[in-house]
């Protein structure tokens, strides 16, 4: 019989929201729309795969293969852009605002950057915005960083949606940038190979650093496809997302959720088909790709690194861990003592001792009898794994029944 506390971990595990992107539904959804892309794996191209998550490629640079990995730190180094893209997904937060980001850790020095990059075992790194060359010393100066820090091996990619000239071009590649991709606004797709992006593209391939294109899939993506083979470039798509601030205007355009569990644009992928017909190298990134696949295999790598010896890594890579609080912190240290409760599975601090999840469950009963008078609250908490990461899930334990927070009166 299964023992009751690995069903209650059990159920706790189910309630993760990374889980419902595997719904058989959605899943089949996106397998009809790979078979037809497969009619595209004899056009010429000399691979082609896909994946359960609906993304499907002929080519992989090195920064997506890496990214696959979840092995690349994202360097947002600045939220202002002078574009103005409607399908923008930046959100209020960043967005128009000068601000650094490493992932999700806000950068206010250098010792931040590498800290996070550390943290996740980072074997390269993309450098996004906003418009990143608005802030080209800022660029230079972290790529010269990172490579000085982690080796030349670790590899940087840069996003923008200018075309730098020849001059800037070199810079990059002096400061040891390795992989460039353009992201010409949509007005500019059928006029490309007359536009300032062709010279970027050339220029920087004659300086040594591999070049592409990055679009959304939207109508057009295959006129940029068939430039993208002229210049012997990659080509990458992404599905077309909906996010708090562009939603009105994907609507708007004609676009709507693919469904309810997901926030892909219906019809986007359909863009990425025909663009792949004419284009050999070629990537379509899917929004659950993104979601389901990249994050958690960047959360597992920061996870290996910060979770403590009584935390439980998921398969998401986010932590559970069992939460005493209450009035007298005091005794509650004393009585896991007095109970012999092995120091290394719990840890005391400000307002709270944090505790392993299967200790708390089986010692809970004693606990709450002793602690009563002081109010006492226990519970079950999923976060992300990294110092204040966002709690997921928390389930508070109450009598000898779980109860989820909706469950409080
Ligand atoms: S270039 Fe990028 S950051 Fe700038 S508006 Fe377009 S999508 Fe947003």
């Amino acid at each position: 019989m299964i023992p009751h506390h690995i069903l209650v971990f059990i159920s706790f595990l189910e309630k993760f929201h990374f889980i419902k992107v595997f719904d058989p539904e959605y899943i089949e959804t996106q397998r009809q729309a790979l078979y037809i892309k497969k009619e595209y794996a004899n056009s010429g191209m000399e691979e082609f795969t896909e994946d359960e998550t609906g993304s499907f490629c002929s080519y992989l640079s090195e920064g997506c293969r890496l990214c696959q990995e979840g092995a690349k730190m994202v360097l947002f180094v600045t939220g202002l852009c002078p574009k103005n893209c409607f399908y923008c997904p930046l959100s209020d937060e960043r967005r128009g605002k000068d601000l650094i980001f490493a992932n999700e850790r806000p950068v206010e020095n250098d010792e931040d950057l590498l800290e996070e990059a550390g943290l996740m075992d980072a074997f390269g790194t993309g450098i996004t915005g906003g418009e990143p060359l608005l802030k080209i010393e800022r660029v230079l100066h972290y790529i010269r960083l990172l490579k000085s820090a982690f080796g030349t091996e670790h590899h940087i990619h840069l996003y923008t949606s200018l075309a730098p000239d020849r001059q800037l071009l070199e810079k990059l590649a002096d400061a040891g940038l390795d992989e460039i991709r353009l992201h010409p606004p949509q007005e500019n797709w059928w006029n490309l190979k007359h536009s300032p992006y062709a010279d970027a593209l050339k220029n920087a391939k004659k300086l040594g650093i591999e070049a592409g294109i990055e679009i959304p899939a939207l109508e057009g993506a295959e006129k940029v496809a068939v430039f993208a083979e002229e210049m012997d470039v990659f080509l990458n798509l992404n599905e077309l997302e909906f996010s708090d601030n562009n939603s009105e205007a994907l609507l708007k355009s004609g676009f709507s959720l693919e469904s309810d569990i997901s926030s892909a644009a219906a019809g986007s992928c359909k863009y990425a088909e025909a663009a792949f017909s004419a284009c050999k190298r070629a990537h379509f990134c899917s929004s659950t790709y993104k979601d389901a696949v990249q994050l958690r295999k960047r959360f597992q790598r920061i996870a290996k690194n910060t979770a403590r010896k009584f935390d439980d890594i998921t398969e998401d890579g986010t932590l559970v861990y069992g939460v005493i609080e209450c009035g007298d912190q005091k005794l509650a240290e004393k009585i896991l003592q007095d109970m012999e409760v092995p120091s290394e599975l719990f840890e005391v601090k400000e307002g709270r001792i944090e505790i392993a999840w299967w200790v708390l469950e089986d010692i809970k009963e004693e606990i709450k009898e002793e602690l009563e008078p002081y109010e006492a609250r226990l519970s079950v908490i999923e976060r992300y794994p990294f110092e204040g990461g966002m709690v997921v899930e928390t389930i508070y334990l109450n009598n000898d029944r779980l109860l989820e927070e909706d469950d409080q009166p």
